[in-house]
């Protein structure tokens, strides 16, 4: 690599000031004896003054207070909502034991203890029917009531 080569890529750390003097010493004694060199280092130089008459974004002075209410907040929804699966979960267990056990009762009131083992297919099919048809309408109410939920806090937050 050239000395020209060398200098031309640090000409643009040269314009924002991020030499150390020895590198900085280097390559003014090059711009001065190369034409092309020492255009691109004012070139470079019109740049970085142009970036510093630019504008300053102010910062909110709250910023920070601000970003961490928001993320509270989401920290918050997050675990309403792990807790909404938890509840659900349990609802759905729940449900199905009920309905199994309300089976069981079922058919022993009918039959006694023997009817436990002596499954009928197509009663024990409509049962299934039913309580599976009641745990998806059960299943959908939750969650119609979950997404509410999940709602109101996302206009809360
Ligand atoms: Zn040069």
């Amino acid at each position: 690599m050239s000395d020209h080569e060398r200098i031309s890529g640090l000409l643009p750390l040269a314009a924002a000031g991020l030499l150390d003097p020895e590198e900085e010493r280097v390559l003014r004694r090059h711009a001065a004896g190369c034409a092309d060199c020492a255009a691109a280092l004012r070139a470079w130089q019109a740049i970085g003054a142009g970036f510093a008459a630019l504008p300053q974004p102010a910062v909110p002075r709250d910023l920070a207070a601000a970003t961490h209410r928001r993320l509270a907040a989401a920290l918050s929804a997050e675990a309403a909502r792990r807790w909404d699966e938890v509840v659900l979960a349990c609802l759905a267990l729940f449900g199905w034991t009920v309905g199994l056990s309300m089976w069981a009762v079922y058919r022993m009131v009918g039959g006694g203890y023997g009817a436990l083992v002596e499954v009928e297919w197509a009663e024990s099919l409509v049962w299934l029917t039913g309580t599976t048809v009641l745990a998806w309408l059960t299943a959908g109410v939750a969650a119609v009531l979950a997404a509410q939920r999940r709602k109101e806090l996302w206009r809360r937050s």
